[in-house]
This record gives C-alpha cells, sequence and structure tokens, in this order.
C-alpha cells in the first residue's frame, strides 16, 4: 500500500524519507505524484487536531491513504508556547531579509532573554495523522525533551534545531541533564534515534501493523 505524505515541508519530506523506508512502508511526496495539494487553514488548538485536518485534506484530494504530520516546541518557561504555533511564531517579523526558521529562533532567544539553562526545559511534540480512503483515521505523537541554549550552533535538521541541547545519551527524555550537543549539531541518523517524529512514526507504523 502507497501512503502520500500530506506535506510542501522539505525538511520534513527528508525525516520522513529516512524513517520510514527501514520501516517497509511506501511513501510518495505530493511532487512524485504530480499532485499540487491545497493549503490547509491550521485552525485545530492542538497538534492531532491540526495533523488530522492535513491528513483528511490529503486524502479527500488524492483518493490515496494520506500521513500528514502536526509539530512544533513547547518551552516550559513561556506556558508552553510556541506549541501548534511554532511554524509561524515571529509571525511577520522576518520579512525580506531574514529567512522564517532564523526569525523564529532569534525570538524565541529573546524571550527566554535572562533565563537560567536548568530553567530552559522544553519539548518537541510531533502528532501524525493517518486518513484512509474508506474514512478510517488513526493517530499517534511522538516527544523529545531538551534544553534551549543561548545561541544558535550547528547546520543539521531544520526549524528549532540548532537551539535545542538534547541529552542523547540518556534518550532526549524528561528530566535529563542538558545535553552539550544541539540538535544541529547531532548527525541526521542519531537524531532519528530519539526525534519526536521518529517515535510518532515508530507508534503509528505499529498502529498500521495492526489494522491493516
Ligand atoms: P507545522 O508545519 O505547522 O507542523 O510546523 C512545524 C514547525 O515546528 C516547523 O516549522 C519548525 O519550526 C518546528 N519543528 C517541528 N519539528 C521540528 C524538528 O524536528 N526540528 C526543528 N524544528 C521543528
Amino acid at each position: 500500500m502507497i501512503f502520500l505524505i500530506a506535506t510542501s515541508n522539505k525538511d520534513k519530506m527528508i525525516e520522513f524519507s529516512r524513517i520510514l523506508g527501514p520501516l517497509g512502508i511506501e511513501i510518495k511526496m505530493p511532487h512524485e505524484l504530480g499532485l499540487e495539494l491545497p493549503e490547509v487553514d491550521e485552525t485545530g488548538t492542538t497538534f492531532i487536531e491540526n495533523a488530522l485536518l492535513k491528513a483528511e485534506a490529503g486524502a479527500a484530494f488524492s483518493g490515496l491513504p494520506t500521513l500528514a504530520d502536526d509539530s512544533g516546541i513547547c518551552v516550559d518557561a513561556l506556558g508552553g508556547a510556541p506549541g501548534i504555533y511554532s511554524a509561524r511564531y515571529s509571525g511577520d517579523e522576518a520579512g525580506a531579509k531574514l529567512d522564517k526558521n532564523k526569525a523564529n529562533n532569534l525570538k524565541l532567544l529573546r524571550e527566554l532573554d535572562g533565563i537560567p539553562l536548568k530553567e530552559r526545559t522544553a519539548h518537541y511534540t510531533c502528532a501524525i495523522a493517518c486518513v484512509m480512503p474508506d474514512g478510517r483515521k488513526f493517530t499517534a505523537e511522538g516527544y523529545c525533551f531538551g534544553h534551549i541554549g543561548f545561541e544558535e550552533r550547528g547546520t543539521n535538521g531544520f526549524g528549532y534545531d540548532p537551539l535545542v541541547l538534547i541529552n542523547a545519551e540518556a534518550g532526549a527524555v524528561e528530566g535529563a541533564e542538558p545535553g552539550e550537543k544541539t540538535v544541529g549539531e547531532t548527525d541526521p541518523a542519531v537524531k532519528d534515534t530519539f526525534s519526536h517524529r521518529s517515535r510518532a512514526l515508530h507508534k503509528m507504523c505499529d498502529i498500521l501493523n495492526e489494522v491493516l
């Protein structure tokens, strides 16, 4: 069975291919099927609701079993922000000069100014939704815990990765001591051993193996 991945985010596409390939799930990106998916308004109030909106729209448009991801970073000292608003955290600040990820990261550093490392705890969340052509829907969520550093470091990954210090040895779990390396300084294959996306996709894979 082939699954459409309902995203236009190239960074997510790369991670989906890397993680799902070895799990034996055959996936296609919209461009590989000559599809241009319509933009979906992310009007949900949770990661799961937004992932479902994207997967439902993709399945309705393509007629194919469809997987979608909604994800972001939740920072404890900011009451869980930016959370579901992670992609649009800096609003229009980016303008023509700064790229969106850079503007988001600079805003997060500003908001955490003066807060010591111990109190900069955060976790990534990834919600995966799967919608089948017969209307069945499945969801799974994965988390990855770390701390927000004081400057951007590393060029691997995307988004907030240059800011997120991960204790990979401890397994990126809640309560672990701060790691020394950011996700941006971590090899992509190592990111896949602890990332929120990898954890959510493994759970989804278990669900699909059971029900299909
Ligand atoms: P979405 O496209 O609405 O799900 O927004 C996802 C946003 O969350 C991205 O644009 C990033 O800012 C952030 N994000 C999600 N997953 C990751 C990740 O693995 N690394 C870094 N940033 C991420």
